[in-house]
C-alpha cells in the first residue's frame, strides 16, 4: 500500500506556522516513503473563506518548496480537491448513513441541548449529547414532510469505546460517553468539518492523517464515520502543539503566526523549513542544521515527540543567519541585487554591481535577515541622511569633529585607496589624535553611511572611493559645526 497523505487548510486565514509545520511533516513523510502528498482546500465555510487566503496558502506552500502531487491547482485523479465543490457527495454519504441507521435526522432544539448539558454538568456527567431526543424514523419522515428543518447527527454506538494507536501518542482511548452524537449535516444541507474531512480522507484513500493535536478529540468521530462508511481508518499521528517561549499556546503575542510574514521579513525558505522541521521532530542526533535531502531521508513519524514544541522567534532568526552565511557568494549576490535595486528604485550600473559584489561577503557574514541588507548597502549607491539615534550617540560627542577632520586630511593624501592603504592611514590618524577606535572610527561610519550600524569601515571607505569619501567627511564636519 503506498502512502497517501494530505493537508487540508481552510482558506479562512493566512497559512499559519502550525499548519506549515503539519504540511512539512506530511511532505517529508510522503517523500521518505515515495508516497503522494495532497493539498486539499477545506472551504465549506463559504462565509469566511476568501480567495486572498487561498492564494496565500498556495503561495506560502510554494515558497517553502512543499510541492504537492495532487490537489488544488495541480489537479489529480479526483475531480476536485475543493470541498465547496463536493457538497453533493457529502449529502449522499449522509443520506446513506441515515438509510443504514448509522445517522439520524435530529430535531433537538438548541434549548433542549442546553438543558441537557446543564443537567449533565450539575450531575457530574459528561455533557456530550447522547441522542436522547432522537425520534423514530417514521416520525422523522413525517416531520420532514411537513417542512420542519433538521440536522443529521451520527448515532454514536453506546455503550462503546474507540481505541486507536496514534503514531505519536501511542494508544488513545475515548469512551463514547465523552463523544456526542455529532452533527454531520447542518439543517441547510452543508456538511460539518467532521463529515467533509472524513469523506475526503476515505474517497482520496488517505493512508496517514498527520495533523495537530488540537484535533485529537475529533479523531474518534472520524474513525466512527470511516467505519460506518465501510472503510478502513487511516493511521493517525497527532503532532505536539506549538507554544511560545512562555509555555502558552502560540499566538500573535509571540511574533508572526502567518507564514508569509516570515518571507516578507527577510527569512529564507530553507531556514524556515529547517526550523519548522525541528519543532517536534528529532533527526536522531544533535544536528540542528539539516538540509532538505537529509530530512527526507531521516524523517520518521515515530521520532516525533509528544511534548509541546517551543516556537522561539529568536532561534529562528539565528538559524536564518546560519542559512544566509551558508549561501554561496554568487547565490547571495543574486538574491541581494534585486533587493538593493528595489530599495533604490533603480537598476545598478555595472560599476555599482562590482562594488556590491565586493561588499556582499562582509554584509553576508553579519546579516540575520535579508531585509537588513539593502538598508545597510544603501550608502554605497545613494546620498545619505543621518540616522537620528546614531547622530546623538556619536556625532554629538566632543571628539567627533576632530576625528572627522583628521581622517579627511590623511585620506586626502592617499593615492592608493585600497582597503589596506585606507586602514593604515586611519590607524595612523588614531595614534596622532590619541583616540581609541570607538571614538575615532564611529564618527567616520556615521559620516560615510549615516548610521553607526554599517559594514566594516575600511572596506566601506575603499568601496566609496576617494571623492565621495572626502565629500561626505566634509559634509559631516559642516553639519557638526552647525549643530554645536
Ligand atoms: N481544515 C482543517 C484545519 O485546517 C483540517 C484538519 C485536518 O487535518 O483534518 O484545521
Amino acid at each position: 500500500m503506498s502512502v497517501r497523505v494530505r493537508i487540508a487548510p481552510s482558506p479562512t486565514g493566512y497559512l499559519h506556522v502550525g499548519t506549515a509545520r503539519a504540511a512539512l511533516y506530511n511532505y517529508l513523510f510522503a517523500r521518505h516513503h515515495n508516497g503522494v502528498f495532497i493539498l486539499r482546500s477545506d472551504d465549506t465555510d463559504t462565509e469566511r473563506s476568501t480567495q486572498e487566503f487561498s492564494d496565500d496558502i498556495v503561495a506560502s506552500m510554494r515558497w517553502l518548496g512543499l510541492e504537492w502531487d495532487e490537489g488544488i491547482i495541480v489537479g489529480g485523479p479526483h475531480e476536485t480537491y475543493r470541498q465547496s465543490e463536493r457538497l453533493g457527495r457529502y449529502q449522499e454519504v449522509a443520506a446513506g448513513l441515515v438509510e443504514a441507521g448509522k445517522a439520524y435526522y435530529s430535531f433537538a432544539t438548541p434549548e433542549q441541548l442546553e438543558t441537557f448539558r446543564n443537567e449533565a454538568r450539575r450531575e457530574g456527567m459528561s455533557p456530550a449529547y447522547d441522542g436522547r431526543y432522537k425520534v423514530s424514523p417514521a416520525e422523522a419522515e413525517e416531520r420532514l414532510r411537513t417542512g420542519e428543518s433538521a440536522t443529521v447527527r451520527f448515532a454514536v454506538p453506546r455503550p462503546g469505546e474507540t481505541v486507536f494507536e496514534d503514531v505519536v501518542r501511542d494508544e488513545v482511548r475515548f469512551d463514547h460517553v465523552q463523544v456526542d452524537d455529532f452533527v454531520i449535516l447542518r439543517s441547510n444541507g452543508t456538511p460539518t468539518y467532521h463529515l467533509a474531512s472524513t469523506v475526503d480522507d476515505v474517497d482520496f484513500e488517505i493512508t496517514h492523517v498527520i495533523r495537530g493535536e488540537d484535533l485529537l478529540s475529533s479523531t474518534p468521530k472520524h474513525i466512527l464515520l470511516t467505519e460506518a462508511m465501510g472503510a478502513e481508518p487511516p493511521t493517525y499521528a497527532h503532532l505536539p502543539l506549538l507554544m511560545g517561549p512562555d509555555g502558552k499556546k502560540l499566538s500573535k503575542r509571540h511574533g508572526h503566526t502567518a507564514l508569509a510574514a516570515y518571507r516578507d521579513a527577510g527569512y529564507l525558505a530553507d531556514a524556515v523549513v529547517n526550523y519548522l522541521a525541528l519543532l517536534g521532530w528529532n533527526p536522531g542526533d544533535d544536528d540542528t542544521v539539516v538540509d532538505r535531502a537529509a530530512m527526507i531521508e531521516r524523517f520518521e513519524l515515530d521520532r516525533v515527540s509528544k511534548n509541546p514544541a517551543i516556537f522561539d522567534a529568536v532561534k529562528l532568526e539565528w538559524m536564518n543567519g546560519v542559512y544566509i552565511r551558508g549561501m554561496n557568494a554568487d547565490a547571495f549576490i543574486a538574491t541581494v541585487t534585486p533587493l538593493v535595486e528595489e530599495d533604490l528604485g533603480r537598476a545598478l550600473t555595472a560599476d555599482e554591481r562590482a562594488v556590491l559584489a565586493e561588499m556582499a561577503p562582509l554584509v553576508q557574514e553579519r546579516a540575520k535577515k535579508l531585509t537588513e541588507i539593502a538598508p545597510q548597502m544603501r550608502f554605497l549607491f545613494a546620498e545619505i541622511s543621518y540616522d537620528e539615534t546614531s547622530w546623538q550617540k556619536v556625532m554629538a560627542k566632543p571628539d567627533a569633529g576632530r576625528a572627522i577632520r583628521s581622517a579627511r586630511e590623511v585620506l586626502a593624501r592617499l593615492d592608493d585607496f585600497s582597503t589596506n592603504s585606507v586602514e593604515h592611514a586611519l590607524r595612523g590618524m588614531l595614534e596622532t589624535e590619541d583616540l581609541n577606535p570607538r571614538k575615532g572610527f564611529q564618527p567616520l561610519r556615521v559620516a560615510l553611511s549615516g548610521s553607526s550600524v554599517s559594514p566594516p569601515l575600511f572596506e566601506s571607505v575603499a568601496a566609496l572611493g576617494k571623492d565621495r569619501t572626502l565629500a561626505r567627511l566634509d559634509a559631516a564636519a559642516v553639519a557638526i559645526d552647525a549643530a554645536s
